[in-house]
């Protein structure tokens, strides 16, 4: 957390009656007697957490996206807190607002909660694969040297893979393809439980598939991933228009991510 995070934490503190001591953008004694105070603050987290979780308190209150409240700074906590520094400045909050996003479903893609859903359309995990020729070659994202010229999705997205790939092949061609790293693939099928939880991801199914994950980490947001730039505009609407699902486009997010399920 930035200092000027904690400033903006002991304002609000002081703003609510609670006293955090001097407005010094540190992490005190004082600062954090008050957040303790804090109704609802979980008082076992540790003292950057407690403030993460101050910070998407105030954020809930002002109906500002932030996320899950778990006290994580990440990008949507990032966006949050640039929103709430505006209001505080007197300006208007920066909305988060996904993009012009199509919200067709023509192959009628189920949601991806509760589980039970996911496995009455796509059956159980890792079953139901089918071979997909791409289009064009693509690589392994991180041994870019090992070309990839098929892989294993379920068998119920496979025509909608393919005519994406395709149709992203005839509208960028092969050097604007290289040039974008739209051939840098990061895996599909892959059976695994999600990070700290017991449900499966999504990639378990065969249903998802990760691009350039080197240019669009799991943490970042619009500012720094590839894919939220302009150039890939073409690229998103051809998922789209098939009903896929990108969480950089609707959760700013993991925007190497393309699911076909909504949320
Ligand atoms: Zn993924």
């Amino acid at each position: 957390m930035t200092k000027k995070a904690i400033k903006y934490i002991q304002e609000e503190l002081k703003k609510m009656g609670l006293d955090p001591g001097k407005i010094d953008g540190i992490l005190g004694d004082k600062t954090l007697a008050a957040l303790d105070k804090v109704p609802g603050m979980p008082l076992n987290f540790p003292k950057t957490r407690k403030g993460v979780w101050f910070i998407q308190d105030r954020a809930i209150k002002k109906e500002i996206e932030t996320g899950k409240q778990d006290g994580y700074w990440g990008p949507q906590t990032e966006f949050a807190f640039e929103s709430l520094v505006r209001i505080s400045e007197g300006l208007e909050p920066e909305i988060w607002r996904p993009e012009d996003l199509d919200e067709s479903n023509p192959n009628d893609w189920p949601v991806q909660k509760p589980e039970t859903e996911l496995t009455r359309v796509y059956g159980d995990v890792g079953k139901n694969q089918a071979r997909l020729h791409l289009p064009y070659p693509h690589c392994l994202a991180w041994d870019t040297s090992t070309v990839v010229n098929s892989f294993s999705c379920h068998e119920k997205v496979h025509d909608s893979l393919s005519r994406v790939l395709t149709r992203v092949r005839d509208h960028y061609g092969e050097d604007r393809i290289k040039e974008l790293r739209l051939d840098f693939w990061g895996g599909c099928l892959n059976v695994r439980q999600k990070r700290g939880g017991s449900s499966y991801s999504l990639h378990s199914w065969g249903i998802a598939l990760d691009y350039d994950p080197g240019r669009n980490r799991l943490k970042w947001g619009r500012d720094k991933a590839s894919f939220a730039h302009p150039d890939y505009d073409a690229w998103w609407r051809f998922w789209e228009e098939e009903g896929w699902l990108s969480l950089g486009r609707t959760r700013n997010f993991d925007w190497m991510h393309v699911q076909a399920a909504k949320i």
